[in-house]
């Protein structure tokens, strides 16, 4: 068989999960919560384990939790609220709308623009199409966008830009300007946007995260993305969801129905029933921001170098104090394996493996799990 993506080996979140495992390492690989979702959803989603609703639900999402997407938008961004019928499709986390909306709008030939570090299925995903990402990195060493490198990396080819804030693996959160800027260099083109919001409402110190829908000029080409997977530290849920104007929400649909068709509908009739209440997730950036802090005052007493964390729930650190001379993947693997505490290297997220001797640690751990890791590097 010839492979369509020879050089991707499997997922580094994969990777440093399984060897966190085989050598008991704390997880602070990849991604996920080490605590349960709220009370209210998993008693929630016992009910209906109980009730009638075990068949497919309709193809873009239940109506009612679709509504509520829409609902719970306009009141969050101060917006016009995306039309539930057509601007509002529910996925298989948002890692199946990323999957629908390049295949859905990327022909073969195209560009798409990727601002990197960039989450690991960017690229492949791209070129599973037969597209061409264009990567631009972000500033080095605050991970800022280049607008003027962006700007020049867009072309009469360019079908799409992709973006993410809050940024996974650095932390850094778009401002107004960042927005503003964007709006401006595709104001004039044919270029979609796909934003990858997964972390909307993990923003710290007080920070708004500002979404593409509030800026007009964006929303009528943007693809945006949240996971409930996130919001409700129900990763394993897998639900996540598009939101985009009509004509293009019907792309997105024509895929979305023949990759999965629907969603699990007990995890939709699950999160309805908690969605509507705004404190489901309203103390999500103070909760968040005290792991942040949390985890931050713990390694002060390490030799690692913690770079700002604005958003999201991960936290990047250099570590030349301990391993003057290392590249970032050695270092991972000898983290989990020595010292017990598994993280990624930050040039897993670099098409080219750029290694800025970088590592990037998850703090959406219980405290206990944040403070037995600290103990374990205070060693090193
Ligand atoms: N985008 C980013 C930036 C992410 O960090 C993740 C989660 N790892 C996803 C998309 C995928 O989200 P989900 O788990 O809902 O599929
Ligand atoms: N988004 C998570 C991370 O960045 C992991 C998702 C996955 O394992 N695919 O760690």
């Amino acid at each position: 068989l010839s492979s369509k993506l020879p050089d991707v080996g499997t997922s580094i979140f994969a990777v440093m999960t399984q060897l966190a495992a085989e050598h008991g390492a704390i997880n602070l690989a990849q991604g996920f919560p080490d605590f349960n979702p709220p009370a209210a959803l998993t008693e929630a989603l016992q009910r209906h384990t109980l009730g009638a609703q075990h068949q497919y639900a309709p193809m873009p999402g239940l109506p009612r939790l679709r509504e509520l997407i829409a609902a719970k938008t306009a009141a969050v961004y101060g917006v016009p609220a995306p039309d539930p019928v057509t601007d509002v499709t529910v996925t298989t986390g948002a890692t199946e709308a990323l999957y629908a909306v390049l295949a859905a709008v990327v022909q073969p030939g195209d560009e798409v623009v990727v601002l990197e570090p960039a989450y690991d299925l960017y690229g492949p995903a791209i070129r599973l199409q037969g597209g061409t990402p264009v990567y631009v990195p972000l500033t080095v060493p605050d991970f800022r966008p280049d607008w003027e490198r962006i700007k020049a990396a867009i072309t009469p080819r360019t079908r799409l830009v992709m973006v993410n804030t809050p940024h996974n693996p650095t932390g850094a959160v778009f401002t107004d300007a960042d927005w503003q800027q964007l709006a401006k260099i595709l104001a004039p083109t044919q270029t979609f946007l796909l934003s990858d919001e997964v972390y909307e409402h993990m923003v710290f110190d007080e920070r708004p995260h500002r979404s593409a829908l509030q800026y007009p000029e964006l929303r009528e080409r943007a693809f945006v993305l949240s996971s409930f997977g996130k919001t409700y530290h129900a990763t394993g849920w897998k639900v996540g969801y598009c939101l985009a104007p009509p004509a293009l929400s019907a792309e997105v649909r024509r895929v979305h129905q023949f990759v999965t068709f629907s969603v699990s509908t007990l995890s939709q009739l699950a999160i309805a029933d908690v969605l509507g209440d705004v404190a489901s997730y309203d103390y999500l950036p103070a909760f968040m921001q005290q792991k942040r802090d949390l985890f931050g005052e713990l390694m002060r007493d390490t030799r690692f170098e913690l770079l700002p964390s604005e958003g999201s729930y991960f936290q990047l650190a250099r570590y030349q104090r301990i391993a003057p001379n290392e590249d970032d993947v050695t270092f991972a693997r000898r983290l989990t394996t020595e010292a017990g505490v598994a993280v990624v290297p930050v040039s897993a997220f670099y098409h080219n493996q750029t290694d800025h001797g970088l590592v990037r640690f998850c703090f959406a751990k219980q405290d206990s799990t944040l403070r037995a890791a600290a103990e374990r590097l205070r060693q090193l």
